[in-house]
């Protein structure tokens, strides 16, 4: 996002290392922003909504060095305190949630672990209001992201996944849902206000053009996608 004063960016994909192991299919991020024609050293602030790998690798080149190297780097605090504490760390259980633990140091600590903890309920950047999202992970953020009267609800892992079938079926609990009966209960939350307020939605794993309104449909919802204008 450019917000006039500030080049922002919200989280960064799987980064330049699985770019390249996986031959371009994966981590496409920064060759997109290159494509784009947005240098990652103009970029002044990178948000970071939760942990998971393909939110925060791409924070990191190839060669473990910071990719974006002129920004700040913001992470929501309840989200630092939950991944880097080492008795978090040594209690959980083997497979995603031991190996985030171990990732978040691995990445963090390439970047001498400086970063800027923020709070939901706060403007973070210019135009760009962090709301807590909790349940996919414990510290779990979305954005409302507002220009003059327009409005979008940067949703993120709130449905991950296959979004149109999360969204149909919001009570399913996948596995990278931490806590499943929270992350139950904030999709409801905010589909209820999004389909409400006509909000639009923008979802990192929802299918291109990855924007879209959300509408009640039985006891689930509906997603239904912008027309892609590439005018626009
Ligand atoms: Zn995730």
């Amino acid at each position: 996002m450019n917000t006039g004063p500030k080049l922002v960016v919200i989280d960064t994909g799987l980064g330049a290392a699985t770019y390249e192991q996986s031959k371009g299919a994966l981590g496409q991020f920064h060759t997109n922003l290159a494509a784009s024609g947005i240098d990652s050293k103009a970029v002044d602030t990178v948000i970071i909504s939760h942990f998971h790998g393909d939110h925060i690798n791409g924070l990191i080149g190839a060669d473990n060095k910071p990719a974006f190297p002129n920004a700040e780097i913001m992470v929501p605090a309840v989200e630092w305190k939950y991944w880097m504490d080492d008795a978090n760390m040594s209690s959980a259980p083997e497979g995603l949630v031991k190996g985030t633990h171990a990732n978040s140091r691995r990445v963090f600590g390439a970047l001498g672990n400086k970063v800027t903890q923020y709070e939901a309920g706060k403007e973070i950047a210019p135009g760009i209001t962090a709301v807590a999202t909790p349940g996919h992970t414990p510290g779990h953020t979305s954005y409302l992201i507002s220009s003059g009267p327009a409005t979008v609800m940067a949703q993120v892992d709130v449905t991950a996944g296959p979004a149109l079938l999360f969204a149909r079926n919001p009570e399913y609990q996948p596995f990278f849902d931490m806590d499943g009966p929270q992350a139950v209960a904030t999709r409801r939350k905010l589909y209820d206000m999004a389909a409400a307020e006509k909000m639009i939605i923008q979802g990192f794993h929802f299918p291109f053009p990855a924007h879209g309104y959300i509408e009640k449909d039985g006891t689930g919802y509906r997603l239904i996608p912008l027309a892609w204008n590439p005018t626009i």
